[in-house]
């Protein structure tokens, strides 16, 4: 992520404390000049002060005591304002403002400090005007007590509707720029990893050509043998994972084609027939229409490969796994329905991360290409999965073209 500069926002701040540092002092110099140095010039004069000197220091110490300290002063002086010059109702005003000061500085603790804090200042003060003033020392302000206590609440609600809805936004934001952090690791992880992939592979090659080149010896002893063929196994899955990972990662260099779903299907069929006949498990097809949809076959035959596979391994020894395929408005739907083992919905929201996956010897890289195919030409895929009753998995596509017969 690049550096953000600050500049602006400083200039701003400067312009907009410098303006506030004179308009009080200000302020207070009038103070002087109606009245002469009374304890209420110096009072003022004081406030203005301590105001200035925080508001000077606090962008150069950005802590937590600053903020606090700005937060209790600035009320002190518009209260100290209010009560000096009782018959100017403009403080009030700002009075009923102050917990957006708080908002300024984006902090949940000091908003609800500052936001009860006034509440209980601003409506104790109201009940001492009530009970023991009663107008003598704030006459304006009991004339219409009960009209300036509701307008007082009803700021303080609008204020903390304003700080939810900016906390939403931020927190919103704060997710946005987690997202593209965590997007912007996983894209330099994943050339890497696809690098380091590379390079395992070819000495897995070598490896494996002298293991070939050793089972053959005739003199080597069966115990050894076996050895031998375990070694073979392994490596074939390392083989396999790397093949399955780098498939994901390198760029697709074939052109788009379209695909003729039926026959590509029963291609893939044939493919993992045998596969499923060891657990005598039944692939059943059902398709009627000719559908064509844009991608490339290779693509196409990957991602049902994968999916069925999926479904064969899922499925119990003797059951059935059904394709059904129809138009859906403009797209074609494949339905890949299995009666296996399902899936809970914790396992339904971990599918397609890379390398998850409940079965011994699964790379867990399945989904997560299935996944990349679907996007790539604009389909849909959907999971609807019950644990001990089966899963249902929904691909869809924009539909090419149809020839009903052949
Ligand atoms: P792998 O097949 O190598 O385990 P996949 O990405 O293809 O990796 O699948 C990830 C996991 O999702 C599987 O290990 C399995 O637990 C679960 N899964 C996928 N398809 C099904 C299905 N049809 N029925 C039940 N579980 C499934
Ligand atoms: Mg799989």
């Amino acid at each position: 992520m690049k550096n953000q500069t600050h500049l602006p926002n400083k200039k701003i701040y400067w312009i907009i404390a410098i303006a506030s540092i004179v308009l009080m002092t200000l302020g207070s110099f009038i103070e002087l000049w109606e009245n002469g140095p009374t304890a209420t010039f110096i009072t003022h004069l004081l406030i203005v002060v301590v105001i200035s000197i925080l508001l000077i220091i606090y962008p150069k110490k950005k802590n937590i005591f600053t903020k606090y300290a700005l937060n209790i002063a600035m009320p002190i002086y518009f209260y100290a304002m209010f009560i000096f010059y009782p018959f100017t109702l403009s403080p009030l005003l700002i009075i009923c403002f102050i917990p957006g000061i708080a908002i300024l500085f984006y902090n949940q603790r000091l908003f609800y400090f500052s936001l009860i804090s006034n509440v209980v200042i601003v409506l104790s003060f109201m009940l001492y005007v009530f009970l023991v003033d009663q107008g003598a020392g704030f006459p304006i302000f009991y004339k219409d007590l009960h009209g300036y206590a509701i307008n007082f609440l009803a700021c303080q609600v609008m204020l903390y509707f304003i700080f939810a809805l900016i906390k939403k936004k931020i927190e919103e934001q704060k997710q946005y720029y987690q997202q593209i952090q965590e997007d912007e690791r996983l894209k330099t992880t994943g050339q890497l990893a696809a690098a380091v992939a590379h390079e395992i592979r070819n000495p897995i090659t070598v490896v494996k050509g002298f293991i070939q080149l050793h089972e053959t010896d005739k003199q080597l002893p069966d115990h050894i043998k076996k050895h031998y063929k375990l070694m073979m196994d392994e490596l074939y899955t390392a083989e396999t994972v790397i093949s399955d990972f780098l498939s994901l990662a390198k760029p697709e260099v074939s052109e788009v084609e379209t695909v003729e779903v039926k026959p590509a299907l029963y291609n893939v069929m044939d493919l993992l027939n045998t596969y499923a006949h060891i657990d005598t498990i039944q692939i059943e097809l059902d398709i009627e229409d000719y559908y064509s949809i844009q991608c490339t076959l290779m693509e196409f035959k990957q991602l049902f490969v994968n999916l069925l596979k999926n479904a064969v391994e899922a499925s119990k020894h003797g059951g059935t796994v059904r394709v059904k395929v129809r138009k859906v408005n403009d797209r074609v739907q494949i339905d890949i329905v299995d009666q296996g083992v399902g899936m809970t919905k914790e396992q339904l929201k971990r599918i397609g991360t890379p390398f998850y996956s409940l079965k011994a010897k699964g790379t867990g890289l399945g989904l997560m290409i299935c996944f990349n195919i679907v996007q790539k030409y604009n389909g849909t895929i959907n999971f609807f999965s019950e644990e001990g009753k089966g899963t249902n998995v929904t691909v869809a596509f924009p539909l090419i073209k149809k020839t009903t017969s052949r």
